[in-house]
């Protein structure tokens, strides 16, 4: 009978490796997972034996939340008489022995392989392999496998395992609930680990950082304050570039329409005023805070802080019944919720992926950052920037997203309850080690990748919605001589009024569908009734005109609760149709933050006129 031997073990613990040396073959070792969902075999000759090697895909657990658990899970079960091999990282052996545990209780023979022994040496770290394997119940060898070391007592292990005849029948853990389950093998792995692992010095430099970081107490205020810095640094940095790209695009103006004086006046007047002026718009507001946002975050993300964001977030994200995952996808909404529904790719649980995929627009993307902080500008700081007026801003635009992170917890937590049903998957986080970021590939990669896909994007949109305002605004239909853009915003004020807006700025968010970016701009043509786009340059005229079409601090409020609130934009929600193949919920996810944002606006504005009544009857 063909002797055969399956490689196991978490993601990353020299897996490849080992299957290299053992069969010659040249597999690739990369470090994403997911990578072997083919099985790769080979052979091997030991002791003139010849054996099959098959490499099981790298999983944290044989829970079957994955394909890839699965699949690693189905293989161990209908070959009983294979030897697994479960290869472990020295490092981490207790997270890594987690998985062990549930491999020893389905495969009858069984050896643990401890891999990285050279970094262990190097990191001080000892295992005690003959309590370790008495505690296991199996044998249990150190290897190096890039330096082949211990591969011969390795594979003279399983030689003894083959030659057993009996085999133990162990006992399968049988606890009811999935996550007790999970909790007792987390339980016995800690136990077992704390017996045979000595850790000689401090085992990584990062540790105490980690102690700091991911506290119970210091991580979420260390997050926040590591927000509102990178916001900080995002205003400043964005006013001047903004400026003067306006300026630039101010001077193009003159020349272009005398460029265009031969061309009729409705056509001129569509292309420059319409089109041009909003790309213009567009690239001033938006390039200047993207190209800095983005870098330093691709830096945080390089520095491996973003799976401690996810860590510190876990435990709110397992009350409200989903996955902690998820707080990593809505990092990626930072940039563009698009990229944010396509990133829920790494959630195994359709029914959580499906919650991360309806919740990640409450984290602004950065068509809407630029409109959120020119109306905590304008309303709440003043318009001339010193250092603590840009701080507040920043501290503002924080609470912005801390409001937007509850709510994503809220709603999650409500459609655990009701239309997605079901309990929260139990996952293993690993913590990277920090790295050293490489600076020149993150500002290539997040100006490439990031600052000019999401620009690009919204230039292709503002083109086509530049010429549709102009022509709604250029169009007489009214018996008054009235525009389109007017009777329409008119009929809309009374919706507007019970939000705390206006029908104008209702208008302004609808149009807006193809690209947030646009809904001020919108506004402002609106209010100035020119038929074109003001060139928004100073923030004072911006104020000055809002200010007398009725705008107080409360229509500031319901704006910037909008803004954060309400439906995905057209590229996002066609993100989510492809994602999840589905009318139905797309149109959920369209629906969904739309109320949400109804309710907040509206209960809002409700609570502001009862204090207002109740202090004018006690006035
Ligand atoms: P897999 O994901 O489990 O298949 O892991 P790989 O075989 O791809 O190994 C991940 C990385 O660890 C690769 O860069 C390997 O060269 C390295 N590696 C594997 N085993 C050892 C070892 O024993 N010592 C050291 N220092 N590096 C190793």
């Amino acid at each position: 009978m063909e002797r055969e031997i399956v490689l196991s073990g978490n993601p990353n613990v020299g897996k490849s490796t080992v299957f290299n040396s053992l069969t010659g073959l040249k597999q690739h070792t990369g470090n994403w997972s997911g990578k072997t969902v083919e099985l790769a075999s080979g052979f091997c000759i030991y002791n003139d034996i010849k054996y099959k090697v098959t490499d099981l895909p790298g999983t944290y657990s044989l829970m079957a939340r994955s394909k890839e658990e699965e699949i690693a899970r189905d293989y161990i079960k209908s070959h009983t008489s294979a030897v697994v091999v479960i290869i472990c990282d020295i490092s981490c052996l207790e997270r890594n022995l987690n998985l062990a545990l549930q491999i020893i209780e389905i495969a009858p023979r069984t050896v643990l392989c401890v891999n990285f022994m050279d970094e262990g040496e190097r990191k001080g770290i000892q295992v005690d392999e003959k309590r370790l394997s008495e505690l296991l119940g199996i044998p249990v060898l150190l290897t190096a496998a890039r330096k082949r070391k211990g591969l011969d007592s390795l594979l003279g292990a399983i030689e003894i395992e083959f030659l057993k005849n009996d085999v133990i029948q162990r006992e399968i853990s049988n606890l009811e609930d999935a996550d007790a389950l999970a909790r007792h093998y987390v339980l016995t792995a800690e136990k077992i680990s704390s017996q045979c692992v000595l850790f000689e010095k401090s085992q990584n430099r990062f540790g105490k950082a980690d102690r700091f970081l991911t506290n119970k107490l210091t991580g979420i205020p260390v997050m926040a304050f590591f927000f509102a810095f990178i916001f900080w640094l995002t205003i400043v940095g964005s006013n001047y570039p903004s400026e003067l790209l306006a300026k630039g695009f101010g001077w193009l103006y003159e020349p272009l329409k005398n460029l265009c004086s031969a061309l009729p006046a409705w056509l001129s007047g569509l292309l420059i005023d319409g089109v041009f002026s909003v790309l213009t718009w567009v690239v001033s507001v938006m390039l200047p805070p993207m190209a800095i946002f983005f870098p330093l975050f691709t830096l945080l993300e390089d520095l491996g802080y973003l799976p401690r964001i996810a860590f510190n977030l876990d435990r709110f994200f397992k009350k409200a019944n989903a996955c902690g995952k998820q707080a990593l996808t809505m990092c990626m909404g930072f940039g563009c919720n698009a990229c944010g529904v396509i990133g829920t790719r790494i959630i195994d649980s359709p029914r959580e992926r499906l919650i991360a995929i309806l919740t990640n627009v409450f984290v602004p993307c950065n068509g809407r950052f630029p409109f959120l902080l020119i109306i905590i500008y304008i309303f709440f700081t003043g318009v001339t920037g010193g250092f603590f007026k840009t701080l507040t801003a920043a501290l503002i635009l924080t609470a912005v997203i801390i409001l937007g992170v509850a709510v994503t917890l809220i709603v999650s937590r409500f459609l655990s309850l009701t239309i997605l049903k079901g309990l929260p998957s139990s996952f293993t986080l690993e913590l990277p080690p920090y790295r050293r970021p490489q600076i020149i590939k993150v500002l290539i990669r997040s100006i490439l990748d990031r600052t000019l896909l999401v620009l690009g994007r919204a230039v292709i949109v503002a083109a086509p919605a530049g010429l549709i305002i102009w022509l709604l605004a250029n169009l007489h239909l009214g018996a008054d001589g009235s525009t389109l853009l007017v009777i329409i915003s008119t009929a809309l004020d009374p919706v507007g009024h019970i939000l705390g807006m206006d029908g104008v700025i209702i208008l302004a968010f609808i149009l807006a569908f193809p690209a947030n970016e646009i809904v001020l701009p919108l506004i402002l043509m609106c209010y100035m009734s020119t038929g074109t786009l003001i060139e928004p340059t100073e923030l004072s005229h911006i104020k000055e005109s809002l200010i007398q079409n009725g705008w107080t601090w409360v229509t500031a409020v319901s704006v910037t609760l909008f803004t954060l609130l309400h439906f995905p934009c057209s590229t996002t929600c066609l993100t989510i149709l492809k994602e999840t193949k589905s009318v139905k919920w797309t149109v959920a996810a369209f629906l969904i933050p739309t109320a949400v944002g109804i309710i907040f606006c509206a209960g809002f504005n409700m609570a502001v006129s009862l204090f207002e009544t109740l202090s004018v009857a006690a006035g």
